[in-house]
C-alpha cells in the first residue's frame, strides 16, 4: 500500500493492525551509461513494495536525497549531491512524523550505499531510537537481507544492480550503451562489481525474491515486539 494513495480510514486501519512504514531512500546518481539515473531509489522502492505486499504496512514515496555520491568522488555527471545535514534532518523528521501518526516500526531501505551516506542514515535512525522506547527504526541497505544467507549484492551499476533494474523496469536499462567487449574501466564508466554485461532479469528476480524471503520474518518479529510495547502502554493509565 502506498502512503500517498491511502484514504484516511484505510491508513487508520493500517496503523491499528500493522503500524509498519517503509521509507525507500536513494539518490539521483550516475550508474554507468546503461542505467537510469534513479536506479538506487527505484530498486529500493520496488523492493519495498514487494516487502509491503508480503508483511503489510505502508510504503512512503521514495526519497531521492543522496550524500557521498559519485559526483564529489570523481565528478560523475547528472548526479545530485546533498549534504550530510540535509539527509540526517530529512530522515529524522520523517521518522518523528511517522511516529507521531502512530507508526511504531520504520524501515529505511537504502538503495544508495556511499559509506558516509549509510553512516548518516544510521545515525539519524539511532537518534530516533535513543529518543523513543515504544517504537523502533531500522536502516538496511537493500542487499543486506540476502547477505544473511551469504548471497552477495551491493555493487555499483554492476551485474547485481543492473539485474534488479532489468527485473523491475527493463525499459530503464540499455546494455547496448556499454562496449560490446573488452574492459570496462571503472574510472571512465563509473561501474564497480561484477560485469554488468552479465546482468539478466532472472538474476534480478532471484535477488528481489531473496530479499523478501529473508526480510519478511525479521520484520514480523520486530513488529510483534514493538506492537506489544504499544498495546501494553495503551492499557496503562
Ligand atoms: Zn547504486
Amino acid at each position: 500500500m502506498k502512503y500517498e494513495e491511502c484514504l484516511p480510514h484505510r491508513l487508520d486501519k493500517i496503523i491499528e493492525e500493522c503500524p509498519f512504514a517503509i521509507i525507500p531512500w536513494g539518490a539521483h546518481e550516475w550508474h554507468g551509461p546503461h542505467n537510469a539515473l534513479g536506479l538506487d531509489t527505484l530498486k529500493a522502492y520496488y523492493m519495498a513494495l514487494d516487502l509491503c505486499d508480503e508483511v503489510g504496512g505502508v510504503v512512503l514515496p521514495p526519497v531521492y536525497c543522496g550524500y557521498q555520491t559519485m559526483k564529489p568522488w570523481r565528478g560523475f555527471r547528472l548526479t545530485l549531491e546533498f549534504t550530510r545535514e540535509t539527509v540526517y534532518s530529512l530522515l529524522l523528521q520523517h521518522l518523528e512524523q511517522l511516529y507521531d501518526e502512530g507508526f511504531v516500526l520504520m524501515l529505511v531501505l537504502m538503495g544508495h550505499y556511499g559509506n558516509k551516506h549509510v553512516e548518516t542514515i544510521q545515525e539519524a535512525t539511532q537518534r530516533f531510537n535513543d529518543c523513543h522506547n515504544k517504537a523502533r527504526a531500522v536502516a538496511w541497505q537493500d542487499y543486506l537481507p540476502a547477505g544473511w544467507v551469504n548471497v552477495r549484492g551491493g555493487d555499483h551499476a554492476g551485474k547485481n544492480e543492473t539485474s534488479l533494474l532489468m527485473h523491475y523496469r527493463p525499459d530503464l536499462v540499455d546494455l547496448s550503451q556499454l562496449p560490446a567487449d573488452g574492459e570496462i574501466a571503472p574510472e571512465i564508466y563509473g561501474i564497480s562489481g561484477d560485469d554488468p554485461r552479465e546482468a539478466t532479469a532472472e538474476h534480478g528476480k532471484m535477488l528481489a525474491e531473496l530479499f523478501v524471503e529473508q526480510a519478511a520474518p525479521k520484520i514480523r518479529e520486530m513488529l510483534a515486539e514493538v506492537m506489544e510495547l504499544r498495546d501494553n502502554s495503551q492499557g496503562q493509565l
